[in-house]
């Protein structure tokens, strides 16, 4: 038989992004309205080492719906990645009477979480990075406000681009997915994406060549998206300036991404994930990483989960290969 959960524990952890917060509200309120006690750990697994616990209450989520970043605060722990540490923060989620958990982070507060879960806290996971890079689920929660922060940036950066007919590399956030680059990049009309899941179509030659054939046909500016995995965005400016000839110069736009008002959907997704996260600790399940598949609410065993992997959609990739003409 299920297990029956009294006191719902929550942290975020990794990187932080915007809609956690509306995550948070949702497991409090939902754990509440089924009379459960919540407790809120903060800075993540660092932060649950420390025993850094407070209570919390359907106030205690007042008025954080609108706000970036996250209350809990989050962290990295080198000590959670070991075996005592693992031990030692279950030990600590007993004797604070946490039986349930829900972690809201990227796949590597999922290995976090799933290690609690092995250890009989009922565990379940959500996922939040403004990277999209959690292969199990079409949307993650803060990706819509980060795609569309570096959107408006990019916009801004087009105008004095055209104004002073330059080439301009703008680099966006995404280490090892290039989701942010591939969706800014369509949405903007940039010329070229580059993202190391596709590194092997990048040949600076062709760049150079298709920069100066427009030019000459009458474009007025070149915009090459240039995801964080690849990089060196201002080297690359210098290369191309060189051999182009034409004024080139580099922008990243950085941490903006991470910050501000989540979007409305950040803010319903995050609700709703955080919402069954809630609804499944009830029913006794343990764990299970929340997801959005084919448009519908649903969860995974986190290690199935785990071993999911997804690619860049090879559709947009080609779309916008020919739309950026
Ligand atoms: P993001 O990718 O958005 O930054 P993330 O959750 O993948 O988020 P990580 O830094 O990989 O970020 O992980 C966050 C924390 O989760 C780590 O500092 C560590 O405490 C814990 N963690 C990561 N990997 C493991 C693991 N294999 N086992 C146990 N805990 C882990």
């Amino acid at each position: 038989m299920a297990k029956k959960i009294q006191t719902i524990g929550i942290l975020t952890s990794g990187g932080d992004a915007p809609g956690m917060n509306a995550a948070i509200r949702a497991v409090v309120r939902t754990a509440i309205a089924n009379g459960k006690k919540v407790k809120g750990i903060k800075r993540g697994f660092d932060g649950l080492l420390d025993e850094d616990i407070v209570d919390m209450y359907d106030y205690s989520v007042s008025d954080i719906i609108q706000r970036g970043g996250t209350i809990l605060y989050t962290a990295r722990s080198e000590e959670f990645k070991t075996k005592e540490g693992q031990d030692k923060g279950a030990e600590i989620c007993r004797k604070h009477g946490i039986d349930g958990l829900v972690v809201i982070g990227g796949d590597g507060s999922f290995r976090g979480g799933q290690q609690l879960a092995r250890r009989g806290i009922n565990t379940i996971c959500v996922p939040g990075t403004i990277d999209l890079d959690i292969d199990c689920t079409d949307y993650t929660i803060g990706f819509d406000t980060a795609v569309n922060t570096a959107m408006e940036a990019i916009d801004k950066v087009r105008d004095t681009s055209t104004s002073h007919e330059r080439v301009s590399i703008i680099e966006v956030m995404g280490r090892n997915a290039g989701f942010i680059a591939l969706w800014s990049g369509i949405a903007t009309g940039a010329e070229d994406i580059l993202m190391a899941e596709r590194k092997y179509d990048i040949d600076e030659e062709q760049i150079v060549e298709e920069i100066i054939k427009k030019r000459k046909i009458g474009k007025k500016h070149h915009i090459v998206i240039n995801a964080e995995g690849i990089g060196h965005s201002y080297e690359m400016a210098e290369r191309i300036e060189a051999a182009t000839g034409i004024e080139t110069r580099a922008t990243i736009i950085g941490h903006i991404q991470r910050g501000g008002s989540p979007t409305c959907t950040d803010r319903v997704r995050g609700s709703a994930m955080g919402a069954l996260a809630a609804e499944l600790l009830t029913n006794g399940e343990t764990n299970r990483v929340v997801a959005l598949t084919k448009g519908e609410y649903t969860h995974y065993d986190i290690e199935e989960a785990l071993s999911m992997e997804k690619d860049i959609d090879q559709f947009l990739y080609e779309m916008s290969k020919k739309l950026s003409r």
